[in-house]
């Protein structure tokens, strides 16, 4: 495990790279920021940075493995079957999901898709059966994928254009004092914005995520190949939007993005609008991309949560607060979104109608 402490702070790093080379993009910052974060720390739970839904509550992750048990057996129960996380954290919605997926006969081999060390070594201890892969290329070729990502989009960096009296320009980092700050680049990017959004007011930002849009063109590949399904799930819109969603999140406050990089989160709203068409675009069902309180709730999660309470009435308040956190309106359920995709043999999921 790398000593973020005892490394070069990334800021300095940066200092230097600016000076000896030109601005950077926000891309660029944004990249390397959370590659170091990521890389030397667990940022999850209380004592960290943030807390994630299978943080919260063992019942996330629960529903999840009943949802790819549901569509895995309705489509046949082929194998061999590979679950693949990608992103998987601390390894805690991998070991619920496969918990209950093995009381329906689901018995996947596991691949988790992850860049941080850290995090690596915490994973094994929670699932020690899975197997590390640094990007999708080196899973298994055969057999029907079950694909799992939670805040995992949000985390990749992306890229941002405004409109400028001059035209269409990238979004640059510079410091300025003991900071940094975004100017606009000197190349044109005319050519990078759409026809239909070129003539936006001055100061317009556009904001584009090339990293989660070649994880979805990859992933609907994997599902074309070898069948299978893959659920998304991340905070976002679904509608077309301009300006920067740009947040960094350090001891579970907002921070600045533009002060010690590498020190903070950084992450993007996920812009599903985007991401459904290009799956699309593979042949890939979209099965939809719906509210994360409504897709728990359709998933049993009312049940579920009385049934883990009849068992432990010690927990009955805590377990009733950590559903009311995933699926209230004024905290998770609204602002977190369900994408699904499947091969357009598989069936269209639960959660997704209605
Ligand atoms: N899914 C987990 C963790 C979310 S945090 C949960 O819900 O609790 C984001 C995760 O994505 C971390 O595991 C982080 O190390 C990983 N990650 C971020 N950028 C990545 C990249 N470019 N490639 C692989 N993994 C990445």
């Amino acid at each position: 495990m790398m000593d973020g402490a005892a490394a070069e702070p990334l800021a300095a790093i940066f200092r230097r790279l600016i000076a000896n080379t030109g601005p950077i993009s926000l891309m660029h910052y944004m990249g390397e920021s959370n590659a170091r974060y990521y890389t030397s720390r667990d940022p999850l739970g209380s004592a960290g940075d943030f807390i994630t839904a299978p943080e919260i509550s063992q019942m996330f992750g629960e529903l999840i493995g009943l949802w790819l048990a549901d569509m895995w057996i309705n489509a046949g129960r082929e194998t061999p079957v590979h679950y693949v996380e990608l992103g998987p954290g601390r390894g805690t919605l991998a070991k619920d999901a496969l918990r209950t997926a093995r009381r329906y006969g689901l018995e996947p081999s596991i691949h988790f898709v992850e860049a941080s060390t850290a995090l690596k070594d915490i994973q094994l201890e929670t699932v020690p059966g899975a197997q590390w892969h640094h990007d999708l290329s080196t899973i298994p070729a055969y057999g029907p994928v079950l694909i799992v990502a939670n805040e995992f989009l949000d985390a990749l960096p992306v890229r941002q254009l405004v409109k400028t009296p001059q035209g269409w320009r990238e979004r640059m980092v510079v410091p300025e004092g003991d900071r940094f700050v975004c100017i606009a680049g000197q190349q044109p990017m005319d050519a990078a914005v759409p026809e239909a959004r070129r003539g936006a007011a001055d100061g317009t930002i556009i904001e584009t995520c090339p990293g989660a849009a070649a994880t979805v063109y990859e992933v609907a590949g994997r599902l074309m190949e070898q069948g299978g399904a893959a659920l998304f799930i991340d905070y976002g819109h679904d509608q077309l939007r301009d300006g920067s969603t740009l947040q960094a999140v350090r001891q579970h406050l907002k921070a600045d993005p533009f002060v010690s990089p590498g020190e903070a989160d950084l992450t993007a709203h996920v812009d599903f609008a985007a991401l459904a068409p290009i799956a699309q675009s593979r042949g890939c069902k979209w099965l939809g991309t719906v509210p994360q309180g409504r897709w728990l709730r359709e998933l049993g999660i009312e049940t579920r949560a009385q049934a883990l309470a009849q068992v432990a009435p010690e927990h009955a308040a805590a377990i009733h607060s950590a559903r009311d956190r995933l699926i209230g309106e004024g905290q998770m359920g609204l602002l977190f979104k369900v994408m699904g995709l499947a091969h357009p043999n598989w069936p269209g999921g639960a959660g997704f109608h209605g």
